[in-house]
């Protein structure tokens, strides 16, 4: 058995449905689970209709659920025919009416918008895609059976970034899937928990990638595919710097440093469940599916550029923290991570450089909230309008080469080097927020001037690439069109 993951963009509307309908089709024998995102921006227009309810905009909230029903009712009744069409409209017409609920409860009788409140809502966009998509497949003649996330994906109760209880998922997931008559399709939405009380949760965002793969774990799938709308793991995110390259291949662990330093692309914990069965993933571009993406896998074959992929996260505040006292750094870093956890603020970058710590929180947190100076403990140096660099490659090897040409490199910018001591494979940095794209730039000029054919392939361009100046969340709008983008007319499907 397969897992495919289609993300938003890959079922934004019916013709990404159509194409993935395509996909899974061309899948079958290998008897595909999929698994979906919310339809396009959905999750994005979920939360500001929860940000309009908790301001008493009812009007504002109101508007939002009404575009979010026409858009999808107009994209299911593109998919559906008539037999699935009905039943499909009326669960349709439940939700919105659910949500509407939440509305007049929040906004007339002041109900809070607690994190748990966010969740129930956010988690309509996966429970309405995938019973769309599930309709789709089966009015194309592809039997299919919708499963409710929550019931099979169970998690703690850290509202709106609950961690997954893995083997309670793996012993629910073998149950149900693998005893589904042969050739139906089983479909459900990524992202979505619940607790074992039956309290709805979601995983964070981007949190799909990582349902696809606690389910690839949990049948023992052969593969993990991963369909998005870029051609693969490419050297940098084409949205801050284009004419990368994309990756053939990459380790788990490769992988999974980029995807915790900011390559979005996967979800950070997505490569752990995969890890153990040692099970591919594989990152492929829903709209070109003739391209075989990027492999990650245990193993890869060396490679003669050290670095494979630059990530960088934007718009952080850095806090450069150092004992004043004989404490254990390691202890401290540790005892820090934990307590922006607890005040909802989790670190975006986490590292100790013998007895400094670099902690990372986004711009937008109220940091100044947390008590990082410890009674006088430490002292503190802070690094605002930020942004974290990270070069990750099996290549690097604690070697100090890396730094040595990134510094040379950025000779005209301000960089701290974050070398964190526990990663061999990654070397981070700190740069200007504003100089962020600019130091990308020259670092891939200098770390990819010449590329070992064996890992790299050309990538054909971006379809969605939109400069960093207008970096976008998740699921956020993503519409302009490269010049490099050529569509390709004949579709083959492996
Ligand atoms: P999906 O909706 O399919 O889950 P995402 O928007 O979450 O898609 O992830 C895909 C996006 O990840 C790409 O459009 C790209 O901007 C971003 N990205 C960040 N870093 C990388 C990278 N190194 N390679 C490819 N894509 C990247
Ligand atoms: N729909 C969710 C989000 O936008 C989850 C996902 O797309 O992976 O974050
Ligand atoms: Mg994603």
């Amino acid at each position: 058995m397969i897992v495919m993951k289609f993300g938003g963009t890959s079922v934004e509307s019916s013709d990404a449905i159509a194409r993935l309908v395509g996909t899974v089709n061309a899948h079958l024998a290998e008897r595909p689970v999929v698994v979906v995102s919310a339809l396009g921006k959905t999750t994005n227009r979920l939360l500001e209709f929860a940000e309009h309810a908790r301001r008493g905009e009812l009007y504002m909230g109101s508007k939002c659920l009404t575009e979010l029903q026409d858009y999808h009712f107009e994209v299911a009744s593109q998919v559906a025919n008539d037999e699935a069409l009905h039943s499909l409209e009326t669960s349709l017409q439940r939700s919105f009416r659910d949500l509407r609920v939440i509305l007049s409860e929040v906004v007339d009788e002041g109900r809070k918008v607690t994190p748990a409140l966010l969740d129930e809502i956010a988690s309509f966009g996966e429970r309405m895609s995938s019973q769309i998509v599930a309709a789709a497949l089966e009015s194309a003649g592809i039997p299919s059976v919708h499963l409710d996330a929550r019931e099979l994906i169970l998690t703690d109760d850290r509202h709106t970034h609950a961690s997954p209880l893995y083997w309670e998922c793996y012993a629910n997931l073998r149950r149900v899937i693998p005893y589904l008559s042969d050739g139906v399709v089983a479909v459900l939405g990524g992202f979505i928990g619940s607790t074992k009380d039956g309290v709805t949760t979601t995983l964070g965002r981007g949190g799909s990638d990582l349902t696809a793969s606690i389910v690839g774990a949990g049948i023992s799938a052969d593969e993990i595919q991963i369909w998005t709308d870029v051609d693969g793991m490419l050297t940098c995110d084409p949205r801050v710097f284009q004419g990368g390259y994309r990756l053939r291949s990459l380790s788990y662990q490769e992988a999974a440093a980029l995807a915790g330093s900011g390559a979005r692309v996967l979800h950070p914990d997505t490569v752990t469940p995969a890890i153990r069965q040692r099970i591919p993933l594989v990152i492929r571009n829903s709209r070109r599916p003739e391209m075989e993406g990027t492999r990650i896998v245990p193993a890869v074959p060396p490679c003669s550029n050290p670095v494979k992929a630059i990530a960088c996260k934007p718009d952080l505040t850095v806090l450069e923290i150092r004992p004043k006292d004989e404490r254990d750094p390691a202890e401290l870093a540790a005892a820090l991570g934990e307590m922006c956890a607890r005040y909802g603020m989790p670190a975006e970058f986490l590292c100790q450089n013998e007895r400094t710590i670099f902690l990372a929180l986004k711009s937008s947190t109220r940091y100044r909230d947390l008590p990082i100076e410890l009674g006088g403990c430490v002292e503190v140096r802070l690094h605002t309008r930020s942004a974290v660099l990270t070069l990750v490659g099996e290549g690097i090897d604690g070697t100090a080469e890396v730094v040595a040409r990134s510094m040379a490199a950025l000779k005209q910018i301000p960089v701290t080097i974050l070398s964190s001591t526990r990663s061999r494979l990654a070397v981070s940095l700190i740069v200007p927020a504003t100089e962020m794209q600019r130091s990308v730039e020259m670092l891939h000029r200098e770390f990819f001037k010449q590329i070992d054919p064996v890992v790299f392939a050309e990538c054909l361009g971006v379809e969605n690439a939109q400069p960093s100046s207008t970096f976008t969340e998740p699921g956020a709008s993503a519409v302009a069109t490269s010049r490099r983008f050529r569509p390709l007319t004949t579709v083959s499907q492996n």
